[in-house]
């Protein structure tokens, strides 16, 4: 039998494409030979590895060592296959995680005497998707806990620390609390991982740790990966972090009405480690869950609800688009290696989702991602985007020819005819790519420049890589951009109205008002097409204060006619932030004479992601003045609580994509029920948009929301069409 020691050249090759490499671990001797890629595999510089086992566990993660030797030890005498996962510290702080198979050999009496096998490492984006996976699943247990928020504080506490240890695997988790002056810290609960008990807690002060303090109360996660010598964390070195052997560091701010009132902090005890996006936002949720427990409300179906969103796509069960942006920032972060960015669209989803039902629709996406999942090589990832888009991302894609040879294989999956209920469905896809580094060193970038490829791709050949100097000429976008100034400035954007009702007594309560754009060449123009070009472009602010002007006449003129009506208007998330902005609308209001407590703005959630504090200002000064604010397209962002118990909004709207199929869907139907019961407790107005069918409606009127909107009433209308819809409500 030829040793491990005359390993070929070939075999070697080959298993350091896969990251794999072999061993041969003999037992009794306490030994191990590993291939000279599995070494360096491990970090082990050539020729340093001293083919003891022990020296191997001593670079595994202390919780599997033991696993790892019992494995052994106490396999049945008829076992003869070892199938394990172990992790290893890796050198930048990083776990990594290998995959162990091995056979194993024993003497004449049936002990143990070899292990011969292979390791393999497990691709970073399955250890990601499974971290986020058990962070949910973590998340969910704790809010499902019989009503955690009841039990007594210390009780809740405990629970809490020790699930966000067992979670991140930190050896101690605390929640503390700010004294009402903010000058004292007071730990409440610690727990010890390794002890798995809680432990004496202590107070610190501010005058001793100022800067602690400082960045305590200005973020909303400090993520520090080497505590003692960060100039945020350098301070409780010397009595504290040292003393404890504290290295690394992860804090969550725990905040009511937006002020920070203590945090909950993570720390790690040994060799540093780098903190992943999803680790930093699993510590914010557990925050936010200390926050509703301090709170005493009955939130935990939203919370869970907005955890599973946040990371989840509903239909396919595969990661979606926050996943797949937050996977890449961090392997942009943590390993510079090349990758391929693919987006993956559907040409004619949207007429087989018109013609045939979005359930034939739905059930495609389905096949689809399943399809695509099984093509993956390793190390890469796929994640379904919104509506009928794909993402992927391909490691180490080679050269250009060899990207659109995957690129084939994932046209070709696509194209095989689906058979949905009985139906044979064909069809395309088109992809784009862009290659990092070459074509962006960030994911905003990376997107966009598969964006502009896929583009392209539609046009002619289905697959294209990015390519700059094709980047200006994305025809269409172009001319409209350049049309749309003109239809601003000379008013050709017009407004059609959908009405809002009252679902106890179906009276209009008031109109959301739709920009509607008729282009001279290619006809009418999707608001979701050309709103996008008029935020990029600046035109938004024209164009919402066109829309503004356009609603107040209109509203006069309802108003000489008897009717006097609520407006909604759309406002676009820059909006916002745009200086001035509130004087502009509350002087226009002014002029037309339009009361401010007739209108509505409806804000999306992503309004409040850059600089929360400064939309929260803008809003705060229009509600003084009396507008009402509208939290559009609930559910479909990514939801802070925090956030929303802090903005004056008087109503939610609950998205169209969780109404139109609550009837069939329990799970969204459950989604919109707990949106329902959250708005009632924040004392919220309800409205559910994308109402299409009578069995919506009576399902909503049961689960006591307090207004619709949608096809099933009226689509969006011209003005002049309005009065007459009212007359007939009203009879
Ligand atoms: P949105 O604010 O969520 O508006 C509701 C959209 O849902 C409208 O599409 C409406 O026609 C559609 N809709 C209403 N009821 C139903 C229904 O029962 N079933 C279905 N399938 N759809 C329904 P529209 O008019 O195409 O607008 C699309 C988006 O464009 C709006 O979504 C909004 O985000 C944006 N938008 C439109 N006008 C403006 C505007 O003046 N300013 C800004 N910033 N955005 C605007
Ligand atoms: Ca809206
Ligand atoms: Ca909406």
């Amino acid at each position: 039998m030829p040793t491990l020691s005359q390993d070929n050249a070939f075999l070697n090759a080959a298993l350091t494409a896969t990251h794999a490499g072999v061993f041969e671990w003999r037992v009794q001797a306490r030994t191990i030979t590993l291939s000279p890629n599995l070494e360096a595999l491990l970090g082990f510089p050539p020729g340093r590895f001293d083919g003891r086992i022990d020296s191997l566990l001593d670079i595994l993660n202390p919780h599997d060592r033991d696993q790892v030797l019992a494995s052994v030890k106490s396999a049945p005498p008829d076992q003869t296959l070892i199938e394990t996962e172990v992790r290893i510290n890796g050198t930048s702080g990083q776990t990594r995680w290998f995959a162990i198979r091995g056979e194993l050999q024993r003497d004449a009496d049936n002990n143990p005497v070899a292990v011969i096998g292979m390791a393999q490492e497990v691709p970073p984006v399955v250890v990601s998707e499974r971290r986020m996976r058990s962070q949910q699943s973590a998340l969910f247990d704790l809010l499902a806990e019989d009503r955690i928020d009841s039990l007594p504080l210390d009780d809740a506490f405990q629970r809490i620390t020790e699930k966000a240890a067992q979670t991140l695997d930190v050896e101690r988790v605390s929640i503390w609390l700010f004294s009402d002056d903010k000058r004292t810290l007071q730990c409440h609960d610690l727990y010890l991982k390794s002890r798995n008990d809680h432990a004496q807690c202590i107070v610190l002060r501010a005058d001793e740790y100022p800067r602690y303090f400082d960045a305590l109360s200005k973020s909303r996660a400090l993520a520090v990966s080497y505590a003692p010598t960060d100039h945020r964390t350098q301070e409780l070195n010397e009595k504290y972090l040292k003393f404890l052997g504290i290295s690394s560091m992860l804090e969550a701010s725990i905040r009511r009405k937006g002020e920070t009132i203590g945090v909950v902090c993570h720390e790690q005890v040994g060799p540093s480690r780098t903190w992943t996006l999803d680790e930093q936002h699993f510590a914010a949720s557990v925050a936010d869950v200390v926050t509703l427990i301090l709170e005493g409300h009955e939130r935990e179906k939203l919370l869970k609800h907005i955890e599973y969103q946040a990371m989840h796509d509903r239909l396919t069960g595969l990661p979606n688009r926050l996943w797949f942006r937050n996977m890449i920032e961090d392997r942009i972060r943590q390993s510079p290696r090349p990758f391929a960015l693919i987006l993956a669209d559907l040409d004619q989803f949207k007429e087989i989702n018109d013609t045939l039902g979005h359930e034939l629709g739905d059930q495609l996406l389905v096949e689809l991602g399943q399809r695509l999942t099984e093509l993956l090589p390793i190390g890469s990832a796929l994640a379904r985007l919104g509506g009928d888009e794909f993402g992927l991302l391909i490691e180490n894609p080679g050269s250009p020819e060899q990207l659109a040879g995957y690129a084939a294989t994932f046209r070709q999956a696509l194209a095989r005819p689906v058979v949905c209920r009985g139906v044979r469905l064909a069809v395309q896809g088109s992809l784009g790519a862009s290659l990092f580094p070459e074509h962006g060193a960030d994911v905003s970038t990376l997107m966009r420049r598969a964006d502009v490829a896929l583009y392209h791709a539609k046009s002619d050949s289905h697959y294209r890589l990015y390519d700059p100097s094709k980047d200006r000429h994305t025809p269409r976008r172009l001319t409209l951009m350049h049309d749309l100034v003109r239809a601003v400035e000379q008013g050709e954007v017009t407004v059609a109205y959908q009405p809002k009702l009252e679902i106890d007594n179906n009276s209009v309560i008031g109109v959301e008002a739709l920009a509607r754009w008729n282009h001279p060449e290619f006809g009418p123009i999707d608001p979701e097409e050309f709103i996008p070009l008029a935020e990029l472009s600046d035109l938004i602010r024209p164009l919402t204060l066109h829309m503004l002007r356009v609603v107040c006449a209109q509203w006069q003129e309802w108003k000489n006619a008897g009717h006097d009506l609520h407006i909604a208007i759309n406002l676009s998330p820059q909006m916002l932030m745009s200086q001035g902005w509130a004087e502009a609308l509350l002087s226009q209001l002014v002029t037309c004479g339009m009361p401010p407590d007739r209108l509505e703005l409806e804000v999306t959630e992503t309004a409040f992601i850059h600089d929360p504090e400064r939309a929260l200002a803008t809003m705060e000064e229009l509600a003084q003045h009396g507008i009402n604010f509208g939290l559009d397209d609930f559910g479909v962002g990514f939801s802070s609580l925090t956030h929303l118990s802090r903005m004056p909004i008087d109503t939610l709207k609950i998205d169209k994509s969780f109404v139109q199929k609550m009837i069939r869907d329990p799970r969204l139907s459950a989604i919109v029920h707990s949106t329902i019961q959250l708005g009632e407790n924040l004392g919220l107005q309800v409205v559910a948009e994308g109402v299409e069918s009578v069995e919506i409606l009576q399902k909503l009127k049961t689960m006591r929301c307090h207004q619709a909107q949608g096809f099933h009433f009226s689509q969006p209308i011209d003005a002049d069409k309005i009065p007459a819809f009212l007359n007939q409500t009203k009879t």
